[in-house]
């Protein structure tokens, strides 16, 4: 049977974070399952759309915003953050200058943007290139935790966009939180 009512959605999503983090990376391995060393950071914003069929009746369109050039400037524009309904927040676990820089990236979001009722939109931390990290020296699972609840994230995920790691898992539980919203 075809249902008559297909629903669609339209969702811009950004992500957001320090040069050199992986949101390039992590963007054209959802989005086209492909992964390079070298991705020119062009100056501007890049969209990139994922199309899902989220159920039989359910189409979502997601539009992710990824930076490029701005990195290094304290903040966003208005502009940039206007309309978005989530967010990723990206760092690279190999180098902590990034990670001091998260809840900058949180804070600079949270004042820029908010959901139509208000409340801060759901954003989720990326501990990218775990691919790379030193064996026994992972992440402090309750360190992590804490850091996100102390920070306003929903939930964070190791990540690595060379292997293909967690990514899938995060952008879906972005959705399942963005979906129990409608
Ligand atoms: P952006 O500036 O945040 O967009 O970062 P890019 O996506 O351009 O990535 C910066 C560099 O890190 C590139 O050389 C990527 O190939 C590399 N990179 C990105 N993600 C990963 C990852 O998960 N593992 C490893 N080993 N390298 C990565
Ligand atoms: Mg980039």
């Amino acid at each position: 049977p075809y249902p008559t009512d297909i629903r669609e959605y339209l969702y811009k999503v950004l992500v957001i974070g320090d040069l050199g983090t992986g949101k390039t990376s992590i963007i054209k391995r959802y989005v086209h399952n492909i992964f390079s060393t070298n991705y020119k950071s062009t100056i501007g914003v890049d969209f990139a759309l994922k199309v899902i069929q989220w159920s039989p009746d359910t189409v979502i369109r997601i539009q992710l915003w990824d930076i490029a050039g701005q990195e290094k400037f304290s903040g966003l524009t208005r502009v940039y953050y206007k309309e978005a309904v989530a967010a990723l927040v990206v760092y690279d676990v190999t180098r902590p200058k990034t990670f001091e820089a998260v809840p900058k990236w949180k804070s600079d979001l949270d004042s820029k943007v908010s959901l139509p009722g208000g409340e801060p939109i759901p954003v989720v931390l990326l501990a990218n290139k775990i691919d790379l990290q030193e064996q026994g020296s992972s992440l402090d699972t309750e360190d992590m935790d804490k850091f996100c609840q102390e920070n306003g994230f929903l939930k964070w995920f190791g990540t690595s966009a060379k292997d293909n790691k967690n990514i899938e898992d995060a952008a879906r539980f972005l959705l399942e939180e963005i979906m129990s919203r409608e």
